[in-house]
């Protein structure tokens, strides 16, 4: 990695935990961003290599719908994720590839994984709505019935521009009663492509990463904030999240998860309603409408920076252990 790259890493990872300010200068992440990319497409090519394309800036950052607060102080580095409170051994920040040393890996999970559970302390988060969900009432889609019916309207949806540059509608995808919900960001251009919910490289991850808590796809329901792609992957304009929630709401009151599992800052923060950075989303179990919800790593953020494995392996031991609480 060269220094350019490092930078634009550094900077990425900085937008990922929600922060749009520069320390040194003041100058916004994205500007920053755009300035690496204007050097890199200017830098003549080192002999022997093609000068290097200009990447469009990607990952997601501010959230689209609560309203614009005074952006916090830029923050010092983050800190690496606190031990978690088990043998180190059995912990790894590998999580994703490393299946068998997953709490239920060779049919332990009775074993050491319950004296995991019985020290996993829940701090509790921020509450959205009310147990008794009196607002879901006020959704658009409150008459519709089953998820499949719903899944129709947003193929036919025209309540926000995307679907004049979209494929495919990306409703989601699993199982309708499940208790475990992930919801993701908008959909991608594989999603696109095929009208399914984290197919491309991010989707193998969350495989993986479900696989290591002991969950299929097919025993989960998977869904996002947006269930168009925007344009070139671009952010979700508030006015999208806007027109596009009430389906996610009506997902949620229909699916009733017992844990839902909020997959990058866009979800968390669209979600929970706050522009509060995803490093201090993470670890706290928060309520939407009553149900459990935590936040953790966008499985693409992981793919750009795998230290953060091993938080997000904390935080989906966390979901797992409120999971197998609310099932007991
Ligand atoms: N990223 C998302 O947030 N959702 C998808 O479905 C795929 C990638």
């Amino acid at each position: 990695m060269d220094g350019r790259e490092r930078l634009r890493a550094y900077l990425e990872q900085r937008r990922e935990l929600g922060e749009s300010e520069f320390v040194l200068d003041n100058m916004s992440v994205d500007e920053a961003l755009s300035a690496i990319d204007k050097l890199r497409s200017t830098a003549p090519a080192r002999p022997g290599q093609p000068a290097q394309p200009v990447r469009p800036a990607q990952a997601p950052a501010a959230p689209r719908v609560a309203p614009a607060a005074a952006q916090p102080a830029p923050k010092p580095a983050p800190k690496p994720a606190p031990k978690p409170a088990v043998a180190p051994a059995r912990v790894s920040d590998r999580v994703p590839e490393v299946h068998e040393q997953s709490p239920n890996a060779a049919g332990d999970r009775n074993h050491s994984a319950a004296g995991e559970e019985a020290m996993m302390t829940e701090k509790q988060g921020l509450v959205v709505g009310n147990a008794n969900g009196t607002l879901f009432e006020q959704n658009p889609f409150h008459s519709v019935r089953s998820i499949d019916a719903l899944a129709k309207l947003i193929e036919d949806c025209t309540r926000c521009p995307l679907y004049k540059t979209a494929k495919h509608a990306v409703p989601g995808s699993g199982d309708q009663t499940a208790d475990f919900m992930c919801v993701g960001e908008a959909p991608g251009a594989n999603e696109d492509e095929t009208g399914q919910p984290f197919v491309g490289q991010a989707g193998g991850l969350l495989t993986k990463i479900l696989a290591a808590i002991d969950l299929t796809r097919d025993q989960v329901f998977i869904t996002n904030v947006l269930k168009h792609r925007p344009p070139g992957n671009r952010n979700p304009a508030p006015s999208e999240v806007e027109a596009c929630s009430p389906y996610l709401v009506r997902q949620i009151q229909m699916i009733k998860p017992k844990v839902i599992l909020a997959l990058g800052t866009f979800a968390a923060q669209t979600l929970l309603e706050t522009k509060t950075p995803i490093g201090k989303l993470r670890g706290a179990v928060h309520r939407y409408y009553g149900i459990p919800l935590i936040v953790t790593y966008h499985p693409a953020a992981l793919l750009r920076n795998p230290a953060w494995k091993r938080p997000t392996w904390e935080d989906v031991k966390l979901a797992r252990h409120v999971l197998d609480s609310a099932k007991s």
